[in-house]
């Protein structure tokens, strides 16, 4: 008796001890199978709320989680570079993107107004391996105080918004007073006229799918005599007293006529034609909505639809047109903006190793 009642006990003990094992075991189980579904990922074919219960280990489960997929790679994200990244107005501003989110447009963004608008345009790494998008922006020489945004657009909205740093600039102001046959170029509103102005900014609003030169621009003559500096705040004197206003949009060069003028950069010839007010003119364009500019030419060298090279002659220089002596004016408008030449001669036109390394590829 005395066997059987210190057995009973023990038994008891042992049975205790092995249920309380049991569900230790159970609950280990639980914590373990509950684990993978906090990270979000479910075994394949699991129920989301039997993860929940406490499981009895079973080697086919087992298998089955050893089996599970990795975990999917992080999706593409979108990536952007701007260069420079404290432009000055007049300043033109390199966006790259990726490639594959449906980017289109990017618009300066200035107190809820569009100041300025580029569309992108397919590019690639210098060894045609990482494909991206890029466009031209350029900063309009009458943005006041204040920091701009560049919104990213595709057609569903706004992709990305980049604050941007633009520094301040001061322009030169000059009066020039007109003879009268400049004021009668200036006060011309004959249907030519007009007809002229209406092509000129068709064929600069046309946006084309090449991009022929991406290089650094070089000067159209060799001449450093300006006689008239980029932004300057122009106030027009009539014959009769009245004033009118504008900004000079290039640079002149003072050169006597005859002049070589040279192509800043490959492209298209756009234009090739006399006009009233820029005389003997020539447009090139070079990317999307990237164009240079030659105004008040003596003779014309090329003709529209030439393919040309950097530095090919385009013409010999002039003073027609609206012009106060011979000089050339040099232009570079970036979707329909004024452009400051020296700027954009002072790197490519789309640096591709330095935009793809700011984006991270
Ligand atoms: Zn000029």
């Amino acid at each position: 008796m005395a066997i059987c009642e210190g057995f009973v006990p023990r038994l008891r003990r042992a049975l205790g001890l092995l249920v309380f094992l049991f569900a230790l075991a159970a609950m280990g189980c639980s914590a373990a199978l509950d684990y993978p579904g906090a990270l979000g990922v479910a075994a394949p074919g699991a129920q989301a709320a039997g993860l929940h219960e406490p499981q009895p280990y079973e080697p086919e489960a087992a298998e089955a989680y050893e089996a599970m997929p990795p975990a999917e790679p992080e999706p593409p994200r979108l990536r952007y570079a701007v260069m420079p990244d404290n432009p000055r107005p007049g300043y033109p501003v390199t966006i790259g993107v990726s490639a594959g989110f449906g980017v289109e447009t990017a618009s300066l963004m200035l107190g809820g107004r569009r100041i300025a608008r580029g569309s992108f345009f397919p590019a690639y790494s210098d060894d045609g391996s990482q494909p991206f998008k890029a466009t031209l922006l350029t900063v309009p020489t009458t943005i006041g105080a204040g920091q701009p945004v560049i919104v990213l657009e595709t057609s569903e909205g706004v992709a990305a918004e980049i604050p941007l740093a633009v520094a301040a600039r001061q322009f030169h102001s000059e009066t020039i007073a007109l003879t009268p046959a400049l004021t009668g170029i200036q006060t011309d509103m004959s249907p030519q006229r007009v007809a002229e102005s209406q092509h000129l900014w068709a064929v600069l609003g046309r946006v084309g799918t090449e991009a022929y030169f991406t290089g650094s621009f070089v000067r159209p003559v060799q001449s450093t005599r300006r006689t008239s500096i980029f932004g300057a705040r122009r106030v027009f004197v009539n014959q009769d007293g009245s004033r009118s206003t504008s900004i000079h949009a290039g640079i002149d060069y003072g050169i006597p006529t005859g002049t070589p003028v040279f192509a800043s950069g490959g492209g298209r010839v756009v234009l090739a034609r006399d006009r009233i007010v820029s005389g003997k003119s020539v447009i090139i364009e070079h990317l999307p909505g990237v164009f240079s500019i030659y105004y008040h030419l003596d003779a014309i060298g090329v003709r529209e639809g030439d393919m040309i090279e950097t530095g090919a002659v385009l013409g010999l220089s002039g003073n027609t047109g609206f012009s106060t002596g011979p000089h050339l004016h040099w232009e570079v408008r970036v979707f329909g903006e004024n452009t400051d030449p020296d700027a954009i001669v002072a790197r490519p036109l789309l640096d591709r190793s330095a935009i793809l390394g700011i984006m991270g590829y």
